[in-house]
């Protein structure tokens, strides 16, 4: 891996861009200064067009030339990539995307959009309607019914693209270490996040008020009533209000936090007022919660399921190698034989209501699956192997122990 992060290196350095765009700009000017000196002076035209060709064509060469260590830099990281990572077929007999392309393109343009890249999401999306994809039916999977295209062509773009919009304007912002367009997004959906029992519009607020009391040397904010100690007080009487009931203890914090103002860092309220990371937690909060609101995952679904399907990818050659080995077969549709450890933040949550007390399962009081194989939630597996200690399980015949059950991450 450290010889193939050095390529990186190299091809970082070799490939840049920068050289070759300057080198067109200076081809650029030199004509846009030919054509106003002919414009100012016609009889001028031959000789100024004369004394363009040399220049314009050693322009020319340097920018071919920078494109030619652009292509070397590309290939030699090619052959490196080649050689760390040998091709190897994938373990599979159908190509089982080639039978929803429509689906697959839809997640690819929604990714574009996602990422903020909405001019390539556009070219994108022109280019697969203008070539509509053919369905290539896989068997074993379930096949493109007719109102897959639609799904695809009914992606609202427009509306998808003004919302991502205003959320990479917020996100830029933030970066630029301006709270005002996200707080007052906060303010607009406050009751939803709260809803969803959401902190973000207090900790923007919050920020905000750490932010100004840091004063003008580290803020560079005009030093004025608005700034410093004497700004954060009056942000806070005017903002704080509304929270008050549910942050109470957080605002004690920062009052207190406000008298060590000399000696912060030694204080106990250091974490409060560091805002070194606070600023990159503040936006990746904002980018979940928009989209929370929005009603879609705060990664895009295209990078989940492709890293997803690259840890998952090991497991799968060799299950694959193990099924041809001993020439078996599996056959339970949509369930695999192995466990795939995949990161806490790829699993997703169902709903599972336990059989025997009726109750939506918790992180308290998790799904549990006894050794049959049948699933109820913790507590009512512990009642009922109160009383015997060994027990059958209500829905097979078949007995164990509390300590028998597994606990379920669904
Ligand atoms: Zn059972």
């Amino acid at each position: 891996m450290d010889a193939l992060q050095l390529e990186l290196a190299k091809l970082r350095r070799d490939a840049n861009l920068s050289q070759s765009i300057q080198d067109v700009d200076n081809i650029i000017a030199q004509l846009e200064n030919a054509r106003e000196s002919i414009v100012s002076d016609r009889n001028s035209t031959s000789i100024t067009l004369a004394k363009l060709q040399n220049p314009l064509k050693s322009g020319f060469d340097k920018v071919n030339d920078d494109l030619k260590k652009i292509h070397k830099g590309h290939s030699n990281y090619g052959k490196a990539l080649d050689k760390h990572f040998p091709v190897k077929a994938l373990p599979t007999e159908y190509d089982a995307l080639a039978s929803h392309p429509s689906l697959i393109n839809r997640a690819i343009a929604m990714h574009f959009l996602r990422e903020g890249q909405f001019q390539v999401a556009t070219t994108f999306l022109d280019e697969a309607l203008d070539n509509p994809p053919q369905p290539v039916p896989t068997p074993g999977t379930p096949n493109p019914s007719a109102s897959e295209s639609e799904d695809f062509t009914s992606l609202n773009v427009e509306e998808l693209q003004a919302k991502f919009a205003n959320m990479y304007e917020v996100l830029r912002e933030l970066k630029n270490r301006n709270l005002h367009p996200a707080i007052e997004w906060a303010r607009i959906n406050s009751h939803e996040l709260e809803k969803r029992g959401s902190n973000l519009e207090y900790e923007l607020n919050q920020l905000q008020f750490v932010w100004l009391f840091q004063g003008p040397q580290v803020n560079g904010l005009p030093d004025d009533a608005n700034n410093g100690v004497g700004g954060a007080l009056r942000y806070a009487r005017e903002n704080f209000g509304s929270f008050q009931g549910r942050f109470q203890r957080h605002i004690q914090q920062l009052a207190t936090g406000m008298a060590f103002k000399s000696n912060l860092k030694d204080s106990p309220y250091q974490r409060i007022f560091n805002t070194e990371t606070v600023w990159d937690d503040v936006s990746a909060s904002f980018t979940r919660e928009f989209c929370t609101l929005m009603g879609r995952s705060a990664d895009s679904p295209l990078y989940t399921a492709a890293t997803a399907g690259v840890i998952a990818l090991p497991t799968l050659i060799k299950l694959a190698s193990i099924v041809k080995e001993k020439r078996t077969e599996w056959t339970t549709q949509n369930e695999l034989p192995v466990e795939i450890p995949l990161p806490r933040s790829m699993i997703f949550h169902p709903i599972f209501v336990c059989p025997v007390s009726k109750e939506q399962t918790t992180e308290e009081n998790p799904p549990m699956m006894m050794p049959c194989g049948h699933v109820i939630a913790k507590e009512s597996l512990n009642r009922l192997g109160l009383r015997v200690g060994r027990f059958k399980c209500p829905y097979c015949p078949n007995e164990s122990q509390p300590k028998d059950a597994r606990e379920l991450i669904m």
